[in-house]
């Protein structure tokens, strides 16, 4: 019913396959949204097990899970096989690398970036700008977070606005900084927004997000394409391997 979608739009999700990386904070948030949207598809990777400490914020664990250490990835395909039978998902037990990235996003129309490391996010930009796959940048540690729709050719990637990534030191992770557990549910479902729009072809302006919900803070700021980036410009991949 929502013009918005309407009639086309949700036909569209139906043929659509996501691709979320990390089913933590915020993947747990995104599949359960994609999922309940009735999206045709969704694979999710994951390497960790559910510990009692991430159930504050993964909405898709319990206490049982944890104590079982279920991997995430399995641990959600199974509550969400409840929400919608009808979705094909998919939970892959692994870890995301230089080395395997390529193959994951062979046939996502959009990828959901949920991981919890600054690393990975540029593997991610470099084989989704090679392979022209939409992704959605999305990332969040204590109360500030981020989230960036990247539409490789026309819009800029991620090394348009961080051209290196910086030293892990410089961004404290969830582990060390604490979250706070309202934050990755609104990260998780502003970049499936941005997913919905990309996948019924109606993607919006290219746009930064920075939000801080403990202090009610919402910015958005509009970016362009770094005509030098190193990555969408001249096209060089330093973070995927040489071949
Ligand atoms: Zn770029």
């Amino acid at each position: 019913m929502l013009p918005e979608i309407g009639h086309d739009g949700q036909e569209r999700l139906l043929r659509s396959k996501a691709l979320i990386i990390g089913s933590g904070g915020l993947g747990c948030a995104q599949a359960q949204l994609l999922v309940r949207a009735g999206l045709g598809s969704l694979v999710l990777v994951d390497s960790d097990v559910v510990e009692i400490e991430n159930v504050h914020r993964q909405v898709l664990f319990d206490e049982e899970d944890a104590k079982l250490r279920r991997p995430k990835a399995e641990a959600a395909a199974s509550k969400l096989r409840r929400v919608n039978s009808e979705v094909g998902i998919e939970p892959m037990v692994m870890k995301v690398t230089a080395d395997n990235i390529l193959e994951l996003i062979e046939g996502i129309d959009v990828v959901l970036d949920a991981t919890d490391n600054i690393e990975t996010r540029y593997v991610i930009n470099d084989a989704c700008v090679l392979r022209n796959t939409p992704w959605v940048y999305g990332g969040i540690s204590g109360t500030q977070g981020l989230v960036m729709p990247v539409l490789p050719q026309s819009g800029p990637c991620l090394r348009c606005l961080f051209p290196e990534p910086p030293p892990s030191s410089a961004l404290p992770t969830v582990d060390v900084a604490g979250v706070v557990n309202t934050g990755p549910p609104l990260i998780g479902s502003l970049q499936v927004t941005a997913a919905f729009r990309i996948l019924i072809g109606s993607p919006a302006d290219p746009h930064l997000l920075s939000i801080d919900p403990w202090r009610s803070s919402f910015r958005r700021i509009e970016v362009s394409r770094e005509p030098s980036c190193r990555c969408c410009a001249q096209r060089s991949f330093e973070f995927l391997p040489v071949d």
